[in-house]
């Protein structure tokens, strides 16, 4: 609540068993944080909105095509790119790196003594559709169970705070919003509503390959344990797996990079953007384009 008044968050407040079962007749608590402005993004749709916006003002964009190398040459940036069988030389004097997963190689590209290194951190997720069952019901807030750390095998850690602040100084637990309930769209004659299926997520796995979005996928019984204590009336029968992706954390920093290289002022560093990256997007944008001023 302390970060919330910072952050001036609206309306944030703590609430009653009461008050949080009228909006939520199916949680279990003693008491709740309510943030009446959170919401859900519709993720394709922003993208989309953000692309035609973009091509709309005149940006061109590459797709398909990879970047293979970045050379700087008295500080312009040579870039070779590979599209299908084809590769292709250009030149800018400004370069953004945004490549998500592959952020740290890219930097390093540039400047070999960058000194982030990414680790790639599955998120998979599963589902329920509340249509099923009364008890079910869900009126279509984001449901949090109180934050907790995890081992990088997934396990909760349920270990005193100061310990937790040991450990997770040398990197041997990571925090968690923890596998939480969210709502989806459905759309119903041209408008997005609120939707019949509720996703359960993240569930956190360390992979080692940064495309491994299938092998070894935790269980329905990894989220019933997980939601069952304050989604009481859900059944690991209910339960079934949705979907999977790899986020870029970076390893032993507790926050994004975004800044210039130390090198060259000019390479804008954005490295270890996880969640909530895209929820947060236009405001990264801001950021970068005050950094640019001074570039
Ligand atoms: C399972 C999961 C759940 C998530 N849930 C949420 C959520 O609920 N809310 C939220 O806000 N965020 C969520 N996120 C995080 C969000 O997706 C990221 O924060 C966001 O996508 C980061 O944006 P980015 O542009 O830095 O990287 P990305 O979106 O990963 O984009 C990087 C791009 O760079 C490209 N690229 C990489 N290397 C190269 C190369 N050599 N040449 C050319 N292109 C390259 C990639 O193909 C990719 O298109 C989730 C992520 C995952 C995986």
């Amino acid at each position: 609540m302390r970060i919330s008044a910072e952050n001036r968050v609206p309306g944030a407040r703590i609430i009653s068993q009461e008050e949080a079962k009228k909006l939520e007749p199916n949680i279990s608590c003693i008491k709740a944080a309510y943030f009446p402005s959170s919401g859900i993004v519709e993720a394709t749709q922003l993208v989309y909105q953000l692309y035609t916006r973009a091509s709309n003002n005149g940006i061109f964009f590459l797709t398909n095509t990879e970047v293979l190398d970045i050379k700087a040459k008295n500080n312009i940036f040579e870039i070779r790119t590979r599209t299908g069988s084809q590769t292709e030389i250009f030149e800018s004097e400004l370069v953004i790196n945004s490549a998500g997963l592959y952020s740290d190689k890219i930097a390093r590209l540039v400047n070999p003594d960058s000194p982030y290194d990414i680790l790639p951190i599955r998120g998979e997720s599963a589902k329920f559709y509340k249509s099923k069952r009364d008890n079910l019901r869900h009126s279509g807030l984001n449901i949090y169970p109180t934050p907790y750390p995890i081992y990088p095998n997934g396990k909760k850690a349920d270990i005193p705070f100061d310990l937790f602040q040991q450990l997770f100084e040398q990197g041997k637990v990571v925090k968690t919003v923890g596998v939480h309930l969210t709502p989806t769209f459905d759309i119903i004659n041209n408008e997005y509503q609120i939707g019949n299926l509720v996703t359960l997520g993240p569930a956190t796995q360390r992979v080692t390959d940064r495309e491994d979005n299938s092998e070894g996928l935790l269980p329905p019984e990894h989220y019933f344990q997980f939601v069952k204590p304050f989604f009481p009336n859900l059944e690991q029968k209910d339960i079934s797996l949705h979907q999977a992706g790899v986020q870029a954390k970076l390893v032993q920093q507790y926050d994004w990079v975004m800044r210039p290289d130390e090198k060259y002022p000019n390479f804008i560093q954005l490295i270890g953007i996880d969640s909530p990256g895209l929820t947060a997007c236009l405001s990264i944008a801001e950021y970068v384009e005050e950094l640019l001023k001074s570039v």
